[in-house]
């Protein structure tokens, strides 16, 4: 994948200016919502809890769809983007043989996310796993890669493939792995009940060698059990 890397800082950091960062790049201004909004999002939130059965005219409630959107709001924070993700620094090896099936594995990451059918929390873990080209990325940049797209409106599904796809292209590795095991209150606060878990694996590059996916895949076991 085609990067421009520009001059290394002294401490060794590369800023990448790659073209290639559109879920970074897309969301760098921070989202704003006038004052006047505000008040009439608050009154439509009022309405439909009063509705629901809560009593807005208590201590406790007064100010509670006021909370409920700034919760949201907060909530759905990946939607401002991250541009803290936009370094990565020089990887320290060379590319022999044995780099290229050198693992760097990170997790459990933990994420809260709003799934976008019933704007209600699934949340779980996250593991990645990567095989480094020329570059690694700072080991607290994978837990903001998966903050990055946890923090919305989502699907599972999706949030695996954006957190694999962003890390090709922030940093071109050989391989990419994504392991998330997810709790969906959507499922277990109302229809089924089901109080089950969902895990969702991803892989790209070098992880199509199926050896490479059983190590991680052991990796991530022995760190659940931990
Ligand atoms: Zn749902």
């Amino acid at each position: 994948m085609a990067k421009r890397a520009r001059a290394a800082e002294p401490d060794n950091v590369i800023e990448l200016a790659g073209a290639s960062l559109p879920a970074i790049r897309a969301h760098l201004a921070p989202r704003e919502i006038a004052d006047g909004d505000w008040d009439r999002f608050e009154g439509y939130v009022g309405e439909i809890f009063e509705a629901l059965g809560m009593d807005l005219d208590t201590p406790g409630t007064r100010d509670t769809p006021e909370r409920f959107l700034r919760a949201l709001f907060d909530a759905t924070a990946g939607f401002d983007g991250d541009d803290k993700l936009l370094t990565a620094f020089p990887a320290e090896h060379d590319a022999s043989p044995e780099s290229a099936t050198s693992q760097i594995i990170e997790g459990p990451i933990s994420f809260v996310c709003l799934c976008e059918h019933h704007a209600l929390p699934f949340y779980g873990t996250a593991h990645i796993g990567y095989i480094a080209g020329d570059q690694i990325i700072g080991i607290s940049k994978l837990t903001r890669l998966v903050r990055l797209f946890a923090r919305r409106f989502t699907v599972q599904e999706r949030l695996g493939e954006q957190i694999a796809d962003t890390l090709v292209d922030l940093i071109a590795p050989r391989g990419v792995a994504v392991h998330l095991e997810a709790s969906h209150l959507c499922t277990q606060m109302r229809g089924v009940e089901e109080h089950s878990r969902t895990v969702t694996t991803f892989w790209r590059g070098a992880f199509a060698e199926p050896d490479l996916r059983r190590e991680f895949l052991d990796e991530v076991r022995s760190h659940n059990r931990a």
